[in-house]
């Protein structure tokens, strides 16, 4: 008998090889919310595994009624996986996690208690996260890096266990982004969003997904989510070189008016001038053309160019607050 109608708490979980963490994690997760007395559904994403991720999740169902078991053809990534969660997701809070237990399940209930307290959009930040070095480090960097040139300012974007509301996990899978960071994208949807820490975890059993080019993907992935500012890089450097060209050519110039025709070494010099001014304005092409292609981008993303967060018509009765409904429009106007 399937007791999964209308949930209130949806959790997503993606998987890809993670066939020793299953048992122990179900373990742990069903326990917790089966405690907090609501409805819940719980869905696992096999995002194409190699291993008995897909056999093992099977084996659970005849025990766990509240579990869906999706089951990708091919591996198609982290996020891709958490966006077939959001779509299949019939909870009003969705709640995503890892699999391996680096988030402990034992942390949901104060997202849930974040939930309650009217947040539409629950991020999270790790305390003493249990990572090698090279990955804290890594992710410090990206995360500045990255609240800089978003404007986004998330104390942590790659901690997966969050919550949104089904309205903001709901506008995010219309998206259909191929690429896509979904911790930095939802903020664009988030009326009143929160942070909080939550615990962290070395991974209980099998090994990291993300091998260092993966990593890379993903962080330009996070980058590119926002924000146009890598592209327009190239025309402030541009900018910048020709700036010098043209400096040290009108020097070239003063010193050889100053110092004579012997100083100036056959025009050698006059050819560097030359030559960082050519390049600069190569860079600023570059820039330019960026420019139009960062407008393409955005366009081809279909981003809402604004999204309302309240409507308070004349009428008293007739206006609302989107946060209090339970409907998934959240009304985004796409750009033309
Ligand atoms: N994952 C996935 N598809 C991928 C890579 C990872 O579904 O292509 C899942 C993985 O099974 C885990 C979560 O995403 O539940 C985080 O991955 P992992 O623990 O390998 O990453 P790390 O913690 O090392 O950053
Ligand atoms: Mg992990």
């Amino acid at each position: 008998m399937e007791t999964k109608n209308a949930p209130i708490l949806s959790l997503v979980i993606p998987m890809k090889n993670e066939a020793a963490n299953i048992d122990p994690l179900f373990l742990r997760l069903f326990p917790v919310l089966r405690g907090l007395g609501l409805a819940f559904e719980v869905i696992c994403i096999d995002d194409g595994s190699t291993d008995e991720t897909l056999e093992k999740l099977l084996q659970q169902k005849p025990s766990c009624p509240e579990l869906t078991v999706l089951s990708f053809s091919r591996n198609f990534g982290q996020h891709a996986a958490v966006m077939a969660g959001f779509e299949q997701a019939g909870g009003r809070w969705i709640i995503t996690m890892d699999a391996d237990l680096q988030n402990p399940p034992e942390e949901i209930p104060k997202l849930v208690a974040a939930f309650q307290e009217g947040y539409d959009l629950v991020g999270t930040y790790r305390e003493g996260r249990q990572d090698p070095f090279f990955r804290k480090f890594a992710s410090d960097m990206v995360n500045r890096l990255t609240r800089k040139i978003s404007g986004v300012s998330l104390k942590d974007f790659g901690c997966m266990l969050r919550g949104y509301t089904s309205a903001i996990a709901k506008q995010l899978a219309r998206q259909k982004e191929y690429r896509i960071f979904i911790p930095a994208l939802a903020t664009l949807y988030a009326k009143n969003p929160v942070e909080i820490p939550v615990s962290h975890a070395a991974r209980t059993g099998g090994v990291s997904n993300y091998s260092f080019m993966k990593l890379l993907s993903l962080q330009l992935d996070l980058m590119t989510s926002l924000s146009l500012v890598p592209l327009r890089l190239l025309f402030l450097l541009g900018s910048a070189i020709a700036i010098f060209g043209i400096s040290f050519g009108v020097l070239l110039i003063a010193l050889r008016l100053i110092l004579g025709a012997t100083w100036a070494a056959q025009g050698i010099f006059t050819l560097f001038a030359v030559l960082f001014i050519l390049i600069g304005g190569q860079f600023i092409a570059f820039g330019l053309l960026g420019e139009y292609i960062g407008r393409i981008f955005q366009e081809v993303r279909g981003h809402p160019t604004y999204v309302i967060r309240d409507v308070f018509s004349g009428n008293p009765t007739a206006s609302f607050r989107a946060s209090e409904t339970e409907s998934n429009d959240i009304s985004p106007i796409s750009s033309t």
